[in-house]
């Protein structure tokens, strides 16, 4: 593996800004690096090295002309493939969508674009990010670079694979329920999961509408917190957007300074359920946080145990209605359009073959929660439910600055291990999904490897609504401790591919 490939992204940022390498080397030492062990990862859908080094050119000769530009150009980065890109395909791990090229780019995607970052490719996800695995994808699975038979969490499990087998120093997600933290946790990289409406949905393609946000995958959180203000902020085509600045992230990571700061361990997570070497790790990480000035407290949010049912009932319903619109007659597939069929057997014959089990499973889930009769019972009192979350984080926000927890109860579980037992597969968001049903902000952080199977935990910080600055303070401040202790990232202790 070149040196290139080690830096971060603020190092290559820098080396491109200042013409020391090219972003067309860069983006070609990635390129190498991908066609090198893409056969046994496959975090990629789509690469095209032609377009991915003509994107890297464009960006040398405008440094070349003199053109300031941010501190990402030129730096290559992985894509969810849940996002639209006008110039290459965008499937979200579907049949369904096979073969469709959007006509529009996502916000994301423009905003990635306008700063110069280079885009390598789309990555591989959980069909329509409904899954914890990356097993729910049509493409296949992606497989963990930590130990090539387990799983890289999901739904954005090509993004975190990509960088964490080093194929990318960034890429995007999406989180609706845990897709990014979790994900991040188990592959050992840094990711956040931003203030609900700080980034826009616009040109995502929907899931849960109420919950879904883009986030940033990286190996360090300097380099989260660089992309997350890159494609952030206000955008006035998506709805629900936030009018506000965006926090001051990179400020924040750059800040790693937590004396005083209130840290709140909540109380529900932990226990039963969760692996010990997971308990081991985090219950040393909120040791680390007091021994570098912070005050820890336990705090209670008895709702949180309530929230896997609750958005296992939202989050169905939202999707039964968002993906109505794969009807074979406007994107991708089409199946037994012969002439003989009528308009509703065309688009039954379609989405019976389009869509695999799992998006079946939520799309009968969900018309079922929300048909009258039922409504009331189910989604009005995951409503409530819901409700009752954001008030104990409320609550948990007026004693503490962030709260503490691991991001996922167990690490990385053998591929097919959990692929028939749903509620297995859905319990691995266990501590993630209240974050999202309160809209606030949440990261995860590397915080070691468990003794039973020397696979990475997980660390998450969870802020208040706007309080994504937080999460990377701490964020940062555990991470510059803890590489410290290791003697470099923890990254470097996953075995060479
Ligand atoms: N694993 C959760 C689910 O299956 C969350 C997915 C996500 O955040 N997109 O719904």
């Amino acid at each position: 593996m070149t040196e290139l490939l080690r830096k971060t992204a603020a190092e290559l940022g820098e080396l491109i800004a200042g013409r020391e390498v090219s972003a067309a080397e860069v983006a070609q030492a990635h390129l190498d690096r991908i066609a090198e062990v893409e056969p046994k990862v496959n975090a990629f859908l789509h690469v095209n090295a032609e377009t991915v080094l003509a994107q890297a050119r464009a960006v040398d000769e405008r440094i070349a002309r003199g053109e300031r530009l941010g501190p990402l150009a030129g730096v290559p980065v992985a894509h969810k493939d849940v996002f639209t890109t006008k110039d290459m395909p965008t499937t979200a791990g579907s049949k369904i969508l096979e073969g469709w090229i959007p006509p529009y780019d996502a916000t994301v995607t423009s905003r990635l674009r306008e700063a110069g970052l280079v885009i390598l490719g789309k990555t591989n996800l959980d069909e329509f990010a409904m899954g914890s695995s990356t097993e729910n994808s049509a493409y296949g699975p992606t497989h963990n670079p930590w130990d090539l038979s387990r799983i890289p969490g999901g739904s954005s499990g090509g993004a975190s694979a990509a960088v964490a087998a080093y194929e990318a120093p960034l890429s995007t997600g999406t989180d609706t329920g845990g897709s990014i933290r979790q994900p991040a946790a188990v592959t050992g990289i840094v990711g956040m999961k931003p203030t609900y409406g700080g980034s826009s949905r616009y040109g995502v393609i929907a899931f849960a509408s109420s919950l879904d946000t883009p986030g940033p995958f990286a190996r360090n959180v300097l380099d989260a917190a660089l992309l997350h203000e890159a494609f952030s902020g206000h955008d006035v085509m998506d709805s629900t957007s936030i009018h506000a600045e965006v926090p001051a992230v990179v400020e924040a990571a750059r800040q790693a300074d937590i004396a005083g700061l209130r840290v709140g361990v909540v109380k529900e997570f932990g226990g039963e359920g969760y692996q010990p070497g997971v308990l081991a790790r985090f219950r040393e990480a909120v040791d680390l946080l007091e021994s570098l000035g912070a005050k820890v407290v336990e705090v209670s949010c008895p709702s949180f145990a309530y929230a896997l049912p609750a958005y296992y009932l939202i989050a169905p319903s939202e999707c039964s209605s968002n993906l109505a619109r794969f009807d074979a007659m406007r994107y991708g597939l089409r199946v037994g359009d012969d002439g003989t069929r009528s308009a509703e057997e065309v688009m039954a014959l379609t989405r019976a073959a389009g869509f695999g089990p799992e998006v079946k499973r939520r799309i009968m889930l969900g018309t079922y929660a929300l048909s009258s009769g039922y409504y009331d019972a189910y989604y009005g009192q995951a409503q409530k439910v819901r409700t009752l979350i954001s008030r104990d984080f409320d609550a948990a926000f007026h004693q503490v600055d962030v709260l503490v927890s691991p991001t996922t109860p167990t690490t990385a579980f053998p591929i097919g291990e959990r692929a028939d037992d749903p509620m297995a597969m859905y319990l691995a968001d266990l501590c993630t999904i209240p974050t999202n049903l309160a809209g606030n902000a949440a990261i995860s952080v590397p915080c070691g490897l468990a003794d039973e199977d020397g696979l990475p935990v997980g660390l998450q910080i969870m802020a208040p609504v706007l309080g994504d600055d937080r999460c990377y303070r701490v964020g940062a401040a555990v991470e510059r401790a803890l590489e410290d202790r290791w003697g470099g990232p923890l990254l470097a202790k996953a075995p060479a591919l």
